[in-house]
C-alpha cells in the first residue's frame, strides 16, 4: 500500500459572517452576465426591474428531462404546462422542442392553439371548461381530461346531441402517501369514484376513452409517491382491458417535479436536497416496465412538467431602493421588486446574488420589496453583503409561475427579455404602461 504524504495541518483565518453552520460561503459570488450578457446592460437597456429568461437553459433543461425518459423507457411524451409560464416565447421553444401543450382554462387552451399546437397535441385539463371549450376541443380532436361527474355528464349529452366523438382520459386522485392529498381534481381511486367515472364513459355511446391522468401535487419531494400514482394508474389500466378488453393509449402522471429552490423553512438548500429527474423517472418506468403490459400494449407516459423545466432558466434583476436600521437594530434593504413581480416569494427563500465584489463583511438583513404592505417581504433573512442604493441584485430561478401569478398591484409589470442561443436578447412581453394600463379601463360618460 502506497504511504499517504503527510500535510501539515494549516489554521486559516475565517472572517465572521461568511460562514454558515456548515462552513460554506453563503450567496457571496456575484453574478455579472447571465448568458455572457452584462447584468448591468440589460438593467440599462430594458429598465428595472426586468426578467430575463434563458432559452439555452429552457433547451437543456427540456432535452435532458427527454433524454432521462427516453432512456428509461420506450415511449414518452412531455406537454409543456403553460400556466406555469404561458410566454408565447417560452412556449414556442417547449413546442420546438417537441413538447405538446397542457392547458387548464380556455384561455390558455386559446393560446396553445394560437401558438400552431395541432388540437390533437393540446391536454385540457382543469375543473371548469365551457359547453363552447367542450365543444371546440372535441372538433379539434384534442385530450380532454374529465375532472368531475358534472364535467362528464355534460360531454355525454353534447357529444350525443352534436354528434362529437371527444377523445377523453379521466383525472384520477388517490392516497400516494403524501399528505394533504390533493383530492379535490378528479375522481378519487380508494373509494371507487374513478372506476364509475370509467365505467359510465366506456358505456356512453360517443365518449372514447384513450388514457388516464394524475396530477398528485406540485414540488413533490417523493419518488416514491410517483411509484404509487403510477402502480394505480396501471392498475386502472389494466382493469379497463381486463373487464372491457379496451386498451388504453397512455398513462399522464402530470408534473410536480420540484425545482432547485429552497422551500421557506428548509434545513438546507433546494439544491443539495431535492431529488433528481432521474429518481423521479426510475421510480416510475420501473413500475410501468415492470407491470407486465404486453409489448404492443405498452401505454404512451406522458408527462406534464412545469417548474422543473422552466425554473432556473428565469432571474429578476433589480435595484436596491435603499436600506434602514428597523427599530430592533437589524438591516433593511428596500428592492425595487416585491411580492408583487416575485409572487413565489411567498413560498421560497429564493437566492439572491450581488452583481459586484463587496468587501469582507456581510450582515444578516431582511429583504423589502416597495410595496406599502406588512406582507412585502423578499426575505425574511438573508446574509449579504452591505448592499446600498443603486446596487443591482439578481434574483435566481424564478422562471415558474411568476410571469404568470404576478400582480399588477400599485406599479406596472416589467419587460421580460429572453437571451437566446446567441446571447441576443429580445424583449418577449412588453413592460405595462399606465396606457396600456388604462386602456381596459371605461370611464362612464357622466364622469368625464
Ligand atoms: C400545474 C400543473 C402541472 C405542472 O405542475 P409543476 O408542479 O409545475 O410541474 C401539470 N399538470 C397539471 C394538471 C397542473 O395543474
Amino acid at each position: 500500500m502506497e504511504k499517504i504524504r503527510y500535510e501539515r495541518p494549516i489554521i486559516k483565518k475565517m472572517s465572521t459572517g461568511l460562514m454558515n453552520k456548515f462552513g460554506t460561503r453563503t450567496e457571496q459570488t456575484p453574478v455579472t452576465h447571465i448568458d455572457n450578457v452584462p447584468v448591468k446592460t440589460l438593467l440599462s437597456e430594458y429598465g428595472s426591474p426586468l426578467f430575463v429568461l434563458s432559452e439555452k437553459q429552457i433547451r437543456h433543461n427540456i432535452q435532458n428531462a427527454s433524454r432521462i425518459f427516453k432512456t428509461r423507457y420506450p415511449k414518452v411524451q412531455f406537454a409543456w404546462s403553460y400556466k406555469t409560464n404561458y410566454m408565447d416565447a417560452v412556449c414556442r421553444i417547449f413546442h420546438q422542442e417537441g413538447s405538446w401543450a397542457e392547458v387548464v382554462s380556455g384561455f390558455e387552451y386559446d393560446k396553445a392553439l394560437s401558438n400552431g399546437v395541432p388540437g390533437n397535441k393540446i391536454i385540457f385539463n382543469g375543473p371548469d371548461k365551457s359547453d363552447e371549450q367542450l365543444i371546440t376541443a372535441s372538433r379539434n380532436n384534442s385530450l380532454i381530461h374529465i375532472d368531475h361527474f358534472d364535467e362528464l355528464y355534460t360531454l355525454i349529452k353534447l357529444s350525443e346531441d352534436l354528434n362529437l366523438k371527444p377523445r377523453v382520459a379521466i383525472r384520477v386522485n388517490m392516497d400516494t402517501g403524501i399528505y394533504p392529498k390533493w383530492d379535490r381534481f378528479g375522481f378519487n381511486y380508494e373509494n371507487g369514484q374513478a372506476w364509475n367515472a370509467i365505467t359510465r364513459i366506456i358505456n356512453s355511446t360517443n365518449l372514447d376513452l384513450v388514457g388516464l391522468h394524475c396530477h398528485i401535487g406540485t414540488f413533490m419531494l417523493s419518488p416514491s409517491a410517483y411509484a404509487v400514482a403510477a402502480t394505480k394508474l396501471c392498475e386502472l389500466t389494466k382493469m379497463v382491458k381486463e373487464k372491457f378488453n379496451k386498451v388504453l393509449q397512455y398513462i399522464d402522471l402530470g408534473g410536480g417535479f420540484p425545482s432547485t429552490n429552497t422551500l421557506k423553512g428548509s434545513y438546507l438548500p433546494g439544491s443539495d436536497t431535492v431529488p433528481s429527474i432521474d429518481q423521479f423517472a426510475d421510480a416510475i418506468t420501473d413500475v410501468i416496465l415492470g407491470f407486465g403490459f404486453r409489448q404492443e400494449e405498452l401505454p404512451l407516459l406522458i408527462l406534464e412538467s412545469g417548474r422543473v423545466l422552466i425554473d432556473d432558466a428565469g432571474f429578476l434583476l433589480g435595484t436596491v431602493v435603499t436600506t434602514k436600521r428597523l427599530s430592533d437594530g437589524r438591516r433593511a434593504t428596500i428592492l425595487d421588486f416585491g411580492v408583487n413581480t416575485l409572487f413565489t416569494a411567498f413560498w421560497y427563500d429564493h437566492q439572491v446574488s450581488t452583481t459586484k465584489s463587496y468587501g469582507q463583511h456581510t450582515e444578516e438583513m431582511i429583504m423589502y420589496g416597495p410595496l406599502c404592505m406588512n406582507i412585502d417581504v423578499v426575505r425574511e433573512s438573508i446574509t449579504m453583503p452591505l448592499i446600498e442604493k443603486g446596487d443591482q441584485v439578481v434574483v435566481h430561478k424564478v422562471g415558474a409561475y411568476n410571469m404568470t401569478q404576478w400582480m399588477q398591484f400599485i406599479t406596472l409589470r416589467p419587460n421580460i427579455v429572453l437571451i437566446d442561443r446567441e446571447n441576443k436578447t429580445h424583449i418577449i412581453r412588453k413592460a405595462e404602461t399606465v396606457e396600456s394600463m388604462q386602456s381596459a379601463e371605461i370611464i362612464p360618460a357622466y364622469l368625464k
